[in-house]
Parts: structure tokens; sequence; C-alpha cells
């Protein structure tokens, strides 16, 4: 089997790369335009391996995209390429409509020009898995759990972005027939998650003696999901899921951003007991513009149809990762150093002529 990743040089798609070469279940043919966000180091594992290939190239261009499917004859595409980071996509959302949106439009027709050349048992086989997000939903009420039939309300840039990409693939399976899965994930954690998002940023943050930033008044509830329990997911997906359908995926682990942060300065003060109580260096600063209060998944259809279920615990998957992080200086050090240091992000300083009048 084949399978080409999108974005795999990124968080979720190079543990899925690693988890795909290191267990011999597919050949995988890696496609990354190595945006500021993708790390080689992350696929070291594998690099050397066997059935492991890594193409530079910018899922937007739609020529190349056919030309380097048709080229691999994949039995499976993973969709990972995107613009991931919320703060981003309130300063800069032309790039986040360029890749998210125009970037998954493209992979679609290239896909679809293969797909459609392939011999009947190949064409029914093949599976196109999109990547998304819970975030289409919107925020969620209290008591409110999203499903595969939740209204797509999006708040943000980045979510209505994907939410965007969602609908076309949706429509490239009721329209072409394509045999497209889709995975609106909750929020994932785990190593190699760029330094932006906020376990990463706010372990480092400590680390280093700096303040720890909660937007607003930290009762943000996000649930958590542990990287390596998504990519199993998607790997059920491929294998059982029904074309056409969409699976809500989350490790039932509620938290709200203050609990968390103060849960990752409970690890550094076991980790770096001089220096604490961590605690004293959570700062409220003003809050991300259209930040949702809550997103929360109810995980019945892929649990019930694949047979799936979280097996971290985030407690035990928070210490994993911290430790991650703890240990791994030569991955984010260069980061931290030369690509982002830890400066606030989303907050737009020229206010547009729509929004002025
Ligand atoms: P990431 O930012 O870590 O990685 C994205 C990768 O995509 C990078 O390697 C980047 O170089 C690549 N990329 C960006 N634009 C590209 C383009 N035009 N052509 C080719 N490659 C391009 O992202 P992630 O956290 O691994 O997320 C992967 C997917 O999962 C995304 O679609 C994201 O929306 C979705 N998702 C992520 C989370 C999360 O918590 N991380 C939650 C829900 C959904």
């Amino acid at each position: 089997m084949k399978a080409i990743i999108t974005g795999g040089a990124g968080f979720i798609g190079s543990a899925l790369a690693r988890h795909l070469v290191a267990a011999e279940q597919a050949e995988v043919v890696i496609v990354d335009k190595l945006s500021y966000a993708a790390s080689l180091t992350a696929l070291d594992p594998i690099r050397a391996m066997h059935g492991f290939r890594l193409v530079q190239q910018d899922i937007c261009d739609q020529e190349a995209m056919s030309a380097l499917i048709q080229n691999e004859q994949p039995d499976l595409v993973f969709h990972l390429a995107a613009e991931t980071h919320v703060d981003r996509s309130i300063t800069g959302s032309h790039a986040f409509v360029q890749t998210n949106v125009m970037g998954t439009h493209a992979l679609l027709e290239a896909t679809r020009a293969y797909w459609l050349g392939l011999p009947s048992s190949r064409q029914s086989a093949f599976r196109f898995v999109h990547i998304s997000t819970d975030e289409v939903f919107g925020s969620a009420e209290p008591e409110q759990y999203f499903s595969e039939t939740t209204k797509y309300d999006p708040s943000s840039p980045y979510s209505a972005s994907k939410a965007a990409s969602d609908h076309l693939v949706m429509s490239w399976h009721r329209t072409y027939g394509l045999p497209v899965i889709i995975s609106n994930c909750s929020n994932n954690y785990g190593p190699y998650q760029f330094p932006e998002k906020l376990i990463p940023l706010m372990v480092l943050n400590a680390r280093e003696g700096k303040p720890l930033p909660v937007y607003g008044d930290g009762q943000n509830i996000r649930d958590w999901l542990y990287v390596e329990d998504h990519v199993h997911a998607l790997m059920l997906m491929a294998e059982k899921g029904k074309p056409g359908t969409c699976y809500t995926v989350g490790g039932a682990s509620e938290r709200t951003n203050l609990e968390i942060v103060k849960q990752v300065c409970a690890l550094m003060d076991t980790a770096q007991p001089t220096a604490a109580p961590h605690s004293q260096l959570i700062k409220h600063v003003t809050d991300r513009l259209g930040h949702d209060r809550r997103y929360a998944v109810d995980t019945t259809r892929i649990e019930t149809d694949l047979g799936w279920q979280a097996k971290e615990s985030f407690d035990t998957g928070l210490e994993k990762t911290v430790q991650f992080y703890l240990d791994r200086s030569d991955w984010w050090q260069p980061i931290r150093d030369r690509v982002y240091k830890g400066e606030r992000l989303g907050m737009p300083t020229v206010v547009s002529r729509a929004s002025a009048d």
C-alpha cells in the first residue's frame, strides 16, 4: 500500500508518517511545502527507512500535484497540509484561504483526475482522508457535544477556511463519487508540536522563567486528544471508514486553558524544583479575538462503527509531552532562536475599511 501524506512534515502528519513507516504498514510519500511550521527533525526516525520519501511541493500547484499523484500511484491520500494557527489567521487570513481552501481544491482536482483513471478495483479501494477540526462547529453550549450532524458555525478565519475545505471535500464525494472521509478532531497535543501552540509554548516559557500568557479569564474549554490516538483514528478511517462520512474525534479530556497551564506548571515544579512555583509566571493577557468559549465532541460514531477508543489519559499524555520538550531542546532551540521566539500573535494593528465604517 502506498500513502501520500500532505503536510507530513508538520505535527500530526509527521506522527502519522512515523507510525506508518515504522510499522511497515505503508510506503509513505510526504508532500509538504516546508513552511515555518514544518520539521525535518520530526522525520529523522524514519528518513533512512525503506518506504519513505519526502517531496517539497506546495499543494496549491494543481499541475505539479497532478503529475506527482499520477507518478506515485497512491492507494490513499491523507490530507493534512494547512495553515493551522488561529492567531496567525487573525492577522494573515490570506495564507489560510490560499492553502486551506484553494490548496484543498487543487488537491481534490488532482486526486479526482488520477482516481478516475484507476481500474475499478483500485478505484473502490482508494480513500482520501481529510483532516479537519472541531472548530468548524463554532462554540459549544455548556451541555452540548459536537457530533457529525452539528451545524457548521465557524468563528475564526482559520476555522472558516477549514469549514470551506470540508464542504469542498464532501462535495467531491457527492458530485464525483470520490471516496472521502473527514476527521473533525479536537485539539491534538504531543511531541513535535510547533511551539506557538498552547502546551509547548507554556513548557518552554516556564523552563526559561518567562511569563505564561493566558488569554482572557482562561476559562475557555478545549477537549485534548493525544496525537497518537488521533493517528490510530486516522488509520481506522482509512481501513474501515465509510466513504462520504465524517467522524468527530476527541480525547474525552475537557479542560479550561487555565487548568492546562496550571497542570504544566505542576509538572515543571517537579522537573525544576528550584524555580517552583511556576504558576507565579501565569499572566492573564488580552483575549483572542473571536475566541470560542468551548469545544467538546461526541465520539460515539467512531467508537461504534470503527471500534476506536482514546488510549492515552490526559495526565499520562501531558507528562510524556512535557518530558519530550524538556529532553529535546535540540529540536525546539533552533525554532525558538530563528523562527518563533514566543511573541504574542493575533493582535491586528490595522482596522479594515469594512469594520471601520
Ligand atoms: P502543522 O502546522 O504542524 O503542520 C502543517 C504542515 O503543512 C506543515 O508541515 C506545513 O509545511 C505544511 N503546509 C502548509 N501549507 C502547505 C502547502 N500550501 N503545501 C504543502 N504543505 C503545506 O499542523 P498540524 O497541527 O499537524 O495539523 C495538521 C492538520 O490537522 C491541519 O489540517 C489542521 O487544520 C488539522 N488539525 C490540527 C489540530 C491540532 O490540534 N494540531 C486540531 C484539529 C485539526
